[in-house]
């Protein structure tokens, strides 16, 4: 455990006791504390300004019910959240997540590390993130309409295109977005394209906003072994979850010579030696909704486990896409003793601090997530221009400006690292490089 700097551990404290119980805001507020002592030593100006408790504190949080009906003609209840996080840089920007272990200490963190991923994208965007305890799974498209038409009857209020524009997440992909802007447009009678990004391409979407993701993880894994000299041609990956971020992270992996392996699902993974199938895995879990067993039955070869640890098959890259601390100390281990040579956090925090550690003390290149899987927001920012300006860029464009904007990504992580004196720790790097830009922007528009 690093300790931290003792003015930072007083406001530690006072988040502790602020946010009692919620562990996810908590573990994801240290993680960035722990970079900033070099900061605030540097900077005493933060401290006297009051920036960090600031900055840990939610300029907005909202908790409503979400009444709606199901087939079966029973009233069901949800709760649901939006935590309007930091508007220093832009306004409120981050996902919808719909997931039975959705609480406001999840909001929370996931809207904490939004803040810094959309800083390190250089894009003018704040932090904000939202979602609901409803589960999908299983549930009809006319429950998950109603659900979501009901959830944006509360919601609509809070959003605009220069105030609060959510988009996808777990949970939460094409058919939820359609829904939700559909329930918007015709609330506000505007055709507000900007106020929800993450639309199918039909109307208003953007090209390459549904693999973004997943390419940018990609994009910066492979930036990132380039800095050492090295490079995902030929390497075996893994990569774990099959959701949005996972395939597309998969895809790109594959287009970039890589071999993938194996790929995972809450019940389980598969492993495919011969390289996924990116298509038949897009017909399974896009198109039929299905589990990953259905992939092991259609492919020859293929074989699933059931329950277990996708980190048990040896890889060189592993790319954790499913969700937070599904990769603990454990299972860092294993793929230590596997050969791992690099790691990059497609999903949100997936691996828990110790695990970090321990692949820092072993020479293991590492990505957080806050800057690996920050291709996907940087995307909505570029469907907000799109959006703004009327226009409709090509897949060829699109997808060269989220390699640029991933660049950018990686040398401030880069930069800032070597500058604070940890070369190669991404960690730090991100931490500090985003804090600089958001903390002198809160500076700069007074006490708000
Ligand atoms: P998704 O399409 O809903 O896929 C999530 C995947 O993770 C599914 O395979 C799911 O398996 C698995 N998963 C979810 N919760 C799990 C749990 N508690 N235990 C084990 N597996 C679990 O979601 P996504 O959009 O790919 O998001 C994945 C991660 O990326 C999240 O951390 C999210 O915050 C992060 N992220 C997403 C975006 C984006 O643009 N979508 C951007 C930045 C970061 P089941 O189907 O079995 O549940």
């Amino acid at each position: 455990m690093t300790t931290l700097d003792p003015a930072l551990q007083e406001h530690f404290d006072t988040v502790l006791a602020r946010n009692a119980g919620e562990q996810e805001f908590h573990q994801a507020v240290l993680e960035v504390l722990e970079s900033l002592g070099p900061v605030v030593r540097k900077h005493p100006d933060y401290l006297h300004q009051a920036v960090i408790e600031r900055i840990c504190e939610p300029e907005r949080q909202l908790i409503f019910r979400v009444p709606w009906t199901d087939d079966a003609g029973r009233v069901q209840i949800n709760r649901a959240f939006r935590v309007e996080f930091n508007s220093a840089l832009g306004p409120f920007k981050g996902g919808m997540r719909f997931h039975p272990s959705v609480y406001l200490g999840i909001v929370k963190f996931l809207g904490f590390e939004q803040i810094f991923k959309n800083a390190l994208t250089g894009l003018p965007i704040g932090g904000g993130k939202g979602g609901s305890d409803f589960d999908p799974k299983g549930r009809s498209d006319a429950e998950v309409m109603r659900f979501c038409q009901s959830l944006m009857t509360e919601l609509y209020r809070h959003l605009g295109e220069y105030t609060d524009v959510p988009a996808g997440d777990i949970g939460v992909g094409g058919r939820e977005i359609g829904y939700l802007f559909g329930q918007y447009k015709r609330i506000t009678n505007r055709y507000e394209s900007g106020v929800l990004t993450g639309k199918g391409l039909a109307y208003g979407g953007s090209r390459v906003r549904r693999e973004a993701t997943g390419y940018g993880t990609v994009f910066f894994a492979e930036r990132m072994l380039a800095s050492n000299g090295s490079s995902l041609s030929g390497r075996r990956v893994i990569v774990s979850g099959s959701g949005n971020v996972a395939i597309y992270a998969a895809q790109k992996a594959t287009q970039l010579g890589a071999q993938v392996v194996a790929c995972s699902d809450s019940s389980g993974y598969v492993v495919d030696e011969a390289g996924l199938d990116i298509e038949l895995l897009r017909q399974v879990k896009e198109v039929d909704r299905a589990r990953l067993t259905s992939y092991a039955e259609q492919r020859p070869g293929a074989r699933f486990v059931a329950g277990g640890a996708v980190w048990d098959v040896p890889c060189e890259v592993a790319l954790p896409c499913a969700t937070q601390n599904e990769l603990d100390v454990a299972a860092a281990r294993t793929l230590i003793g596997n050969g791992v040579l690099a790691v990059a956090e497609g999903a949100n925090m997936p691996c828990t601090p110790a695990a970090v550690r321990l692949f820092q003390e072993n020479k293991v290149l590492f990505a957080p997530g806050k800057a690996a899987n920050a291709g996907g927001v940087a995307t909505s920012a570029l469907e907000m221009q799109q959006n703004a300006s009327r226009d409709s860029w090509t897949f060829e464009h699109t997808e060269e400006r989220l390699s640029q904007i991933m660049d950018g990504v990686h040398e401030r992580c880069a930069t800032a690292a070597e500058e604070y004196g940890s070369p190669g720790n991404y960690v730090t790097g991100a931490n500090i490089s985003s804090f600089l830009q958001v903390a002198d922007s809160m500076l700069a528009l007074g006490v708000v």
